[in-house]
Protein backbone atom coordinates (compact mmCIF):
# COMPACT_ATOMS: atom_id res chain seq x y z
CA UNK A 1 0.00 0.00 0.00
CA UNK A 2 2.96 2.84 0.68
CA UNK A 3 3.79 2.90 -3.11
CA UNK A 4 0.09 4.71 -3.05
CA UNK A 5 0.95 7.56 -0.44
CA UNK A 6 2.46 10.59 -1.22
CA UNK A 7 4.54 12.59 0.62
CA UNK A 8 3.27 15.55 0.06
CA UNK A 9 -0.64 17.07 -0.62
CA UNK A 10 1.08 18.76 -4.76
CA UNK A 11 1.58 15.15 -5.48
CA UNK A 12 -1.72 13.70 -4.55
CA UNK A 13 -4.90 12.76 -6.44
CA UNK A 14 -7.23 12.57 -3.61
CA UNK A 15 -6.99 14.06 0.23
CA UNK A 16 -7.72 11.27 2.55
CA UNK A 17 -9.00 12.74 6.16
CA UNK A 18 -8.01 9.57 7.59
CA UNK A 19 -8.75 9.90 11.61
CA UNK A 20 -12.70 9.63 9.94
CA UNK A 21 -11.92 6.52 7.12
CA UNK A 22 -10.58 4.37 9.89
CA UNK A 23 -13.49 5.12 12.42
CA UNK A 24 -15.80 4.47 10.09
CA UNK A 25 -17.36 1.34 11.22
CA UNK A 26 -19.49 0.81 7.87
CA UNK A 27 -16.81 -1.32 6.09
CA UNK A 28 -13.46 -3.04 6.82
CA UNK A 29 -15.02 -5.94 9.21
CA UNK A 30 -15.76 -4.93 13.14
CA UNK A 31 -13.19 -3.00 15.65
CA UNK A 32 -13.37 0.82 16.16
CA UNK A 33 -10.72 2.05 14.03
CA UNK A 34 -8.81 -0.42 12.04
CA UNK A 35 -6.39 0.54 8.28
CA UNK A 36 -8.06 -1.79 6.70
CA UNK A 37 -10.57 0.76 5.72
CA UNK A 38 -7.92 2.78 4.22
CA UNK A 39 -6.57 -0.20 2.51
CA UNK A 40 -10.36 -0.55 1.01
CA UNK A 41 -10.47 2.71 -0.01
CA UNK A 42 -7.60 3.11 -2.08
CA UNK A 43 -8.72 -0.52 -3.76
CA UNK A 44 -11.80 1.96 -4.34
CA UNK A 45 -9.56 4.67 -5.83
CA UNK A 46 -7.68 2.51 -7.86
CA UNK A 47 -10.65 0.89 -9.46
CA UNK A 48 -12.26 4.61 -10.44
CA UNK A 49 -9.46 5.72 -11.79
CA UNK A 50 -8.51 3.03 -13.49
CA UNK A 51 -4.54 3.91 -11.82
CA UNK A 52 -3.28 1.08 -10.21
CA UNK A 53 -0.64 3.99 -8.76
CA UNK A 54 -3.24 6.49 -7.42
CA UNK A 55 -2.20 8.28 -5.02
CA UNK A 56 -3.32 9.41 -2.09
CA UNK A 57 -2.56 12.36 1.18
CA UNK A 58 -2.98 11.06 4.63
CA UNK A 59 -4.01 13.83 7.06
CA UNK A 60 -4.92 12.38 10.70
CA UNK A 61 -5.44 14.27 14.41
CA UNK A 62 -2.84 13.21 16.30
CA UNK A 63 -5.94 11.69 18.65
CA UNK A 64 -5.20 8.93 16.23
CA UNK A 65 -2.84 7.41 17.38
CA UNK A 66 -3.00 8.78 20.87
CA UNK A 67 -6.32 5.81 20.78
CA UNK A 68 -3.82 3.15 19.86
CA UNK A 69 -5.82 0.94 22.03
CA UNK A 70 -9.13 1.02 20.36
CA UNK A 71 -7.17 -0.59 17.22
CA UNK A 72 -8.22 -3.79 15.72
CA UNK A 73 -4.78 -4.92 15.32
CA UNK A 74 -1.16 -3.50 17.11
CA UNK A 75 0.26 -4.01 13.38
CA UNK A 76 -1.60 -1.43 12.39
CA UNK A 77 -0.71 1.08 15.13
CA UNK A 78 3.25 0.14 14.39
CA UNK A 79 2.26 0.67 10.98
CA UNK A 80 1.19 4.34 11.45
CA UNK A 81 3.50 4.93 13.71
CA UNK A 82 6.33 4.50 10.69
CA UNK A 83 4.03 6.27 8.37
CA UNK A 84 4.16 9.39 10.29
CA UNK A 85 8.29 8.89 11.07
CA UNK A 86 8.58 8.35 7.14
CA UNK A 87 6.48 11.46 6.23
CA UNK A 88 3.54 9.30 4.46
CA UNK A 89 1.03 10.78 7.04
CA UNK A 90 0.39 14.67 8.49
CA UNK A 91 -0.10 14.55 12.06
CA UNK A 92 -1.82 17.85 13.12
CA UNK A 93 -3.78 18.54 16.02
CA UNK A 94 -7.37 19.89 14.08
CA UNK A 95 -6.93 17.36 11.03
CA UNK A 96 -10.46 18.88 9.80
CA UNK A 97 -8.79 22.40 9.30
CA UNK A 98 -6.03 21.02 7.39
CA UNK A 99 -7.79 19.05 5.52
CA UNK A 100 -10.33 21.86 3.90
CA UNK A 101 -7.18 24.36 4.01
CA UNK A 102 -5.45 22.10 1.26
CA UNK A 103 -8.89 21.32 -0.42
CA UNK A 104 -9.61 24.67 -0.33
CA UNK A 105 -6.60 25.98 -1.98
CA UNK A 106 -5.89 22.61 -4.06
CA UNK A 107 -9.48 21.95 -5.26
CA UNK A 108 -8.48 18.36 -4.56
CA UNK A 109 -11.07 15.61 -4.11
CA UNK A 110 -11.59 14.61 0.11
CA UNK A 111 -12.13 10.93 1.02
CA UNK A 112 -14.47 11.05 4.46
CA UNK A 113 -18.00 11.38 5.30
CA UNK A 114 -18.11 14.01 7.38
CA UNK A 115 -20.66 16.83 6.89
CA UNK A 116 -18.04 19.64 8.37
CA UNK A 117 -20.79 21.54 9.24
CA UNK A 118 -19.07 23.53 11.67
CA UNK A 119 -16.12 24.94 9.34
CA UNK A 120 -18.41 26.17 6.83
CA UNK A 121 -18.17 29.80 7.75
CA UNK A 122 -14.18 29.95 7.14
CA UNK A 123 -15.04 27.27 4.36
CA UNK A 124 -17.86 28.98 2.49
CA UNK A 125 -17.06 26.56 -0.62
CA UNK A 126 -18.39 23.79 1.00
CA UNK A 127 -21.90 25.04 1.11
CA UNK A 128 -23.56 23.31 -1.93
CA UNK A 129 -20.76 21.63 -2.93
CA UNK A 130 -21.52 18.09 -4.81
CA UNK A 131 -18.31 17.63 -6.35
CA UNK A 132 -15.47 17.59 -4.01
CA UNK A 133 -16.10 15.29 -0.99
CA UNK A 134 -16.45 11.03 -1.75
CA UNK A 135 -17.84 9.02 1.03
CA UNK A 136 -16.65 5.38 1.77
CA UNK A 137 -19.81 2.76 1.31
CA UNK A 138 -19.93 -0.41 1.55
CA UNK A 139 -20.68 -2.52 -1.46
CA UNK A 140 -21.00 -6.03 -2.33
CA UNK A 141 -18.57 -8.93 -1.31
CA UNK A 142 -16.96 -6.39 1.76
CA UNK A 143 -14.97 -3.89 -1.29
CA UNK A 144 -16.12 -0.49 -0.41
CA UNK A 145 -17.41 1.88 -3.53
CA UNK A 146 -17.09 5.82 -3.36
CA UNK A 147 -19.94 8.13 -3.47
CA UNK A 148 -19.97 11.69 -4.36
CA UNK A 149 -21.87 13.73 -1.29
CA UNK A 150 -24.00 16.34 -1.74
CA UNK A 151 -23.16 18.66 0.80
CA UNK A 152 -26.23 20.68 1.42
CA UNK A 153 -26.70 24.51 2.83
CA UNK A 154 -26.77 24.46 6.02
CA UNK A 155 -27.73 27.68 7.88
CA UNK A 156 -26.11 30.20 9.78
CA UNK A 157 -28.01 29.09 13.33
CA UNK A 158 -26.55 25.40 12.66
CA UNK A 159 -23.62 26.13 11.80
CA UNK A 160 -23.07 28.36 15.24
CA UNK A 161 -24.32 25.37 16.99
CA UNK A 162 -22.01 23.02 15.77
CA UNK A 163 -19.14 25.24 15.95
CA UNK A 164 -20.21 25.59 19.99
CA UNK A 165 -20.34 22.03 20.64
CA UNK A 166 -16.87 21.51 18.13
CA UNK A 167 -15.77 24.22 20.94
CA UNK A 168 -17.04 22.26 23.73
CA UNK A 169 -15.55 19.38 22.36
CA UNK A 170 -11.98 20.63 22.45
CA UNK A 171 -12.73 21.65 26.25
CA UNK A 172 -13.18 17.86 27.17
CA UNK A 173 -16.44 19.49 27.79
CA UNK A 174 -18.29 17.16 26.20
CA UNK A 175 -19.20 13.35 28.22
CA UNK A 176 -18.95 9.58 26.50
CA UNK A 177 -22.17 10.38 24.80
CA UNK A 178 -20.79 13.55 23.62
CA UNK A 179 -23.74 15.21 25.82
CA UNK A 180 -22.13 18.87 26.90
CA UNK A 181 -20.81 18.91 30.63
CA UNK A 182 -23.94 21.34 31.97
CA UNK A 183 -22.83 20.68 35.92
CA UNK A 184 -19.87 22.91 34.56
CA UNK A 185 -21.08 25.19 32.21
CA UNK A 186 -24.00 26.49 34.49
CA UNK A 187 -21.24 27.60 36.68
CA UNK A 188 -18.89 30.72 36.25
CA UNK A 189 -15.29 30.10 37.00
CA UNK A 190 -12.22 31.76 38.55
CA UNK A 191 -8.64 31.14 38.00
CA UNK A 192 -6.59 31.21 41.65
CA UNK A 193 -4.21 33.48 40.05
CA UNK A 194 -4.74 36.86 41.08
CA UNK A 195 -4.65 38.04 37.75
CA UNK A 196 -5.88 36.06 35.52
CA UNK A 197 -8.84 37.26 33.74
CA UNK A 198 -9.80 34.63 31.29
CA UNK A 199 -12.85 33.07 33.12
CA UNK A 200 -14.11 36.76 34.57
CA UNK A 201 -17.76 36.82 33.10
CA UNK A 202 -17.29 40.85 34.45
CA UNK A 203 -14.57 41.34 32.01
CA UNK A 204 -17.05 40.69 28.76
CA UNK A 205 -19.13 38.05 26.94
CA UNK A 206 -15.94 37.11 25.91
CA UNK A 207 -14.78 33.78 28.53
CA UNK A 208 -12.90 30.90 28.03
CA UNK A 209 -14.42 27.81 28.35
CA UNK A 210 -12.78 25.99 31.31
CA UNK A 211 -10.40 22.73 30.23
CA UNK A 212 -11.68 19.79 32.06
CA UNK A 213 -8.72 17.77 32.72
CA UNK A 214 -9.14 14.68 34.63
CA UNK A 215 -12.52 15.44 35.47
CA UNK A 216 -11.34 19.05 36.74
CA UNK A 217 -11.89 22.11 35.12
CA UNK A 218 -8.61 23.65 34.55
CA UNK A 219 -7.13 27.34 33.49
CA UNK A 220 -5.91 26.78 30.20
CA UNK A 221 -2.66 29.50 30.72
CA UNK A 222 -1.64 28.53 34.37
CA UNK A 223 -2.98 24.52 34.42
CA UNK A 224 -4.08 25.02 37.33
CA UNK A 225 -7.94 23.61 38.71
CA UNK A 226 -10.51 26.49 38.61
CA UNK A 227 -12.74 27.93 42.00
CA UNK A 228 -16.28 27.87 41.67
CA UNK A 229 -17.64 31.31 41.12
CA UNK A 230 -21.21 30.59 41.53
CA UNK A 231 -23.90 30.32 38.56
CA UNK A 232 -23.40 31.58 35.48
CA UNK A 233 -26.67 34.27 35.27
CA UNK A 234 -28.56 33.27 31.41
CA UNK A 235 -27.85 35.40 28.82
CA UNK A 236 -28.91 36.03 25.20
CA UNK A 237 -27.84 37.97 22.04
CA UNK A 238 -30.67 39.49 19.60
CA UNK A 239 -29.68 40.67 16.17
CA UNK A 240 -31.61 43.54 14.37
CA UNK A 241 -31.83 42.67 11.03
CA UNK A 242 -32.64 45.25 8.07
CA UNK A 243 -33.39 44.70 4.59
CA UNK A 244 -30.74 41.58 4.96
CA UNK A 245 -27.87 43.30 7.06
CA UNK A 246 -27.59 42.68 10.64
CA UNK A 247 -27.41 46.22 11.92
CA UNK A 248 -27.32 45.40 15.60
CA UNK A 249 -26.10 43.22 18.37
CA UNK A 250 -27.69 43.28 21.73
CA UNK A 251 -27.00 41.39 24.61
CA UNK A 252 -29.88 40.58 27.05
CA UNK A 253 -29.17 39.33 30.45
CA UNK A 254 -30.96 36.55 33.30
CA UNK A 255 -34.33 38.40 34.61
CA UNK A 256 -34.77 41.33 32.23
CA UNK A 257 -37.61 42.74 30.20
CA UNK A 258 -36.46 44.60 27.28
CA UNK A 259 -38.69 46.49 25.28
CA UNK A 260 -37.84 46.76 21.60
CA UNK A 261 -39.30 49.57 19.16
CA UNK A 262 -38.99 52.60 17.40
CA UNK A 263 -38.30 54.60 20.16
CA UNK A 264 -39.32 52.94 23.34
CA UNK A 265 -39.00 54.95 26.40
CA UNK A 266 -37.26 55.32 28.72
CA UNK A 267 -34.85 52.57 28.10
CA UNK A 268 -35.02 49.70 25.82
CA UNK A 269 -33.87 48.81 22.13
CA UNK A 270 -34.30 51.66 19.92
CA UNK A 271 -33.96 51.12 16.53
CA UNK A 272 -35.14 54.57 15.34
CA UNK A 273 -31.27 55.40 13.82
CA UNK A 274 -31.48 52.11 11.42
CA UNK A 275 -34.70 52.57 10.04
CA UNK A 276 -35.78 54.00 6.63
CA UNK A 277 -38.20 56.21 5.78
CA UNK A 278 -40.49 53.84 4.51
CA UNK A 279 -39.94 51.49 7.97
CA UNK A 280 -40.22 53.81 10.43
CA UNK A 281 -43.58 54.63 10.68
CA UNK A 282 -44.76 51.04 10.24
CA UNK A 283 -42.59 50.02 13.51
CA UNK A 284 -44.59 50.91 16.99
CA UNK A 285 -42.94 53.07 19.33
CA UNK A 286 -42.71 50.00 21.84
CA UNK A 287 -43.28 47.34 19.38
CA UNK A 288 -42.19 44.02 21.26
CA UNK A 289 -41.01 42.76 24.48
CA UNK A 290 -38.07 40.37 24.88
CA UNK A 291 -37.18 38.65 28.36
CA UNK A 292 -34.99 36.04 29.67
CA UNK A 293 -36.40 34.09 32.58
CA UNK A 294 -34.81 30.77 33.73
CA UNK A 295 -32.55 31.34 30.47
CA UNK A 296 -35.26 31.24 28.56
CA UNK A 297 -36.44 33.69 25.90
CA UNK A 298 -39.66 35.15 25.54
CA UNK A 299 -41.36 37.40 23.02
CA UNK A 300 -44.64 39.38 23.27
CA UNK A 301 -46.50 41.51 20.56
CA UNK A 302 -47.28 44.88 22.51
CA UNK A 303 -47.30 46.37 18.44
CA UNK A 304 -50.52 49.12 16.93
CA UNK A 305 -50.21 46.84 13.86
CA UNK A 306 -48.82 43.40 14.81
CA UNK A 307 -45.81 40.94 14.33
CA UNK A 308 -44.99 37.97 12.23
CA UNK A 309 -42.75 35.24 13.69
CA UNK A 310 -41.41 32.58 11.60
CA UNK A 311 -39.74 29.43 13.99
CA UNK A 312 -36.82 27.63 12.62
CA UNK A 313 -37.22 23.71 12.47
CA UNK A 314 -34.55 21.26 14.14
CA UNK A 315 -31.93 22.40 11.08
CA UNK A 316 -32.78 25.89 11.16
CA UNK A 317 -34.72 25.47 8.28
CA UNK A 318 -37.55 28.44 8.85
CA UNK A 319 -41.37 27.68 9.08
CA UNK A 320 -44.28 29.73 7.69
CA UNK A 321 -44.90 33.28 9.26
CA UNK A 322 -47.18 33.43 11.62
CA UNK A 323 -49.08 36.66 13.23
CA UNK A 324 -47.75 36.93 16.65
CA UNK A 325 -50.94 36.92 18.98
CA UNK A 326 -51.00 40.45 21.36
CA UNK A 327 -49.81 40.62 24.78
CA UNK A 328 -48.79 36.96 24.80
CA UNK A 329 -45.83 35.50 25.64
CA UNK A 330 -43.85 33.36 23.11
CA UNK A 331 -40.83 31.18 23.05
CA UNK A 332 -38.21 32.72 21.09
CA UNK A 333 -35.34 29.72 19.82
CA UNK A 334 -31.99 30.85 17.99
CA UNK A 335 -32.86 31.21 14.38
CA UNK A 336 -36.70 32.29 14.68
CA UNK A 337 -37.04 35.04 12.95
CA UNK A 338 -39.55 37.99 14.48
CA UNK A 339 -41.19 40.80 11.91
CA UNK A 340 -41.53 44.33 12.96
CA UNK A 341 -42.31 45.77 9.96
CA UNK A 342 -41.41 44.53 6.13
CA UNK A 343 -37.72 43.90 5.95
CA UNK A 344 -37.57 44.87 9.69
CA UNK A 345 -36.38 41.83 11.82
CA UNK A 346 -35.62 40.51 15.00
CA UNK A 347 -33.64 37.03 15.03
CA UNK A 348 -30.96 35.28 18.30
CA UNK A 349 -28.35 34.77 17.61
CA UNK A 350 -27.23 30.85 16.95
CA UNK A 351 -25.12 31.33 20.15
CA UNK A 352 -27.29 29.05 22.71
CA UNK A 353 -26.29 29.84 26.75
CA UNK A 354 -26.13 26.77 28.66
CA UNK A 355 -29.35 26.07 29.77
CA UNK A 356 -30.89 26.25 26.27
CA UNK A 357 -27.61 24.00 25.41
CA UNK A 358 -29.11 20.77 27.04
CA UNK A 359 -32.02 21.13 25.77
CA UNK A 360 -30.62 20.72 22.20
CA UNK A 361 -28.43 18.18 23.21
CA UNK A 362 -32.00 16.05 24.40
CA UNK A 363 -33.06 15.96 20.94
CA UNK A 364 -29.98 15.45 18.86
CA UNK A 365 -30.42 16.84 15.04
CA UNK A 366 -31.54 14.14 12.15
CA UNK A 367 -28.91 14.71 9.64
CA UNK A 368 -31.71 14.80 6.95
CA UNK A 369 -28.91 15.92 3.79
CA UNK A 370 -27.69 12.35 3.97
CA UNK A 371 -28.77 10.48 1.22
CA UNK A 372 -32.05 7.64 1.74
CA UNK A 373 -30.35 4.36 3.58
CA UNK A 374 -26.84 5.93 4.21
CA UNK A 375 -25.61 5.62 7.60
CA UNK A 376 -25.50 8.48 10.03
CA UNK A 377 -21.87 9.38 10.98
CA UNK A 378 -22.27 12.49 13.12
CA UNK A 379 -18.79 12.81 14.22
CA UNK A 380 -17.96 16.41 16.11
CA UNK A 381 -14.63 17.64 16.06
ZN1 LIG B 1 -5.32 31.27 34.91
Amino acid sequence: MERNLATSADQADYLVDLSNVVRQQSIGGPGLRSLRRLHLVVQALAKLTGDPNVLVYLIADTSLLSGHREFTSQADVRRLRRWVTDGLVEEVDDADERVLEIAGMTGLQVISSDHYVDHRLEHTWIQGNTWQFLKPEPGSGGIVTLVLMDMGVRTPAEISRRMELSALKKQGLLDGSQTPLIDVLKRTWRCPEARCSLYDIRRGDRVFLPRMRQGVPTCEVHGTPLLDDGPRPGAAQLKAVVNGACVGRYTLNEDSETRVGRNPAPSGISLYNLLDSTAAPRVSREHVVVSVKKGMVLIRDISRYGTRMRTAGKRGRLGPWEPLPPQVDRRFHPGDEVELAPGVIITRSGRRFPPELADAWRTPTPQTSLPPGAAATTRLN
